[in-house]
């Protein structure tokens, strides 16, 4: 199996090749295809099992045929909430580095970084927020950032975003959130309390196994 075969555009699978990924991993050969058919995903999310490049490349696959569609400008379309400001730029650097050959932004918003550069690097434009959930909600509610076009949201290290104030960040943007994106789940574990969290954000998710 490649890429190609799991439904990936000839683009994409080169950028993977030229990333080191030649073949896919077990967790992308069962996630890239209901990903690609648009379906919500459970993603056991160990480090190491390539879970990154299996949200990023349908993502990117997804962005790609929006923007071929529609002369759009760039409205933000696909939200990557992270736990850590690190692990936000890391799937941010992912984005850029599977994205290549792609007209995409991608924007990193996270706390720690100075508020004025991100609000400029919004300003010019971006495709893809890779966000820690306070400084996003900041973002949101002044009405500097705009995600009533997201189409694809990935909860990433979901159990790692279990405390209250995550929660009550996620209950104070739901409203602002397009109505039911497609909505990948990513967790090393699904504990009781975080498979809660996955049915409360999944709609009949495909559940890949570890
Ligand atoms: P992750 O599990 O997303 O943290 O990825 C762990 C590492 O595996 C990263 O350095 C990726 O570049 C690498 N990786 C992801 N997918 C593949 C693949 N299909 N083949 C080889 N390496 C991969």
């Amino acid at each position: 199996t490649d890429f190609t075969d799991l439904g990936l555009s000839d683009q994409l699978t080169q950028a993977a090749r030229k990333a080191g990924m030649a073949k896919p991993t077990p967790i992308q050969q069962q996630g890239i295809p209901p990903l690609l058919a648009g379906r919500d995903v459970l993603l056991p999310g160990q480090t190491g099992t390539g879970k990154t490049a299996a949200f990023v490349l349908p993502a990117l696959q997804k962005l790609a045929s929006i923007k071929q569609e529609e002369t759009a400008d760039s409205v933000p379309r696909v939200l990557i909430l992270e736990p850590t400001r690190d692990l936000a730029m890391q799937t941010a650097s992912v984005c850029r580095q599977l994205g290549r050959q792609l007209p995409l932004r991608t924007r990193v918003i996270c706390g720690g970084v100075p508020r004025e550069q991100q609000a400029l690097s919004l300003a010019q434009g971006a495709d893809i927020i890779v966000a820690t959930h306070g400084r996003l909600l900041d973002f949101v509610e002044k009405g500097e950032l705009s995600l009533e076009h997201i189409v694809y949201l990935v909860l990433d290290e979901a159990d790692r975003l279990l405390d209250e104030e995550f929660s009550a960040s996620m209950t104070a943007l739901v409203p602002y959130i397009a109505d039911r994106p497609q909505t990948i789940f990513c967790s090393a574990t699904l504990p009781e309390p975080v498979m809660a969290l996955a049915k409360r954000v999944t709609r009949d998710p495909v559940r890949v196994e570890p």
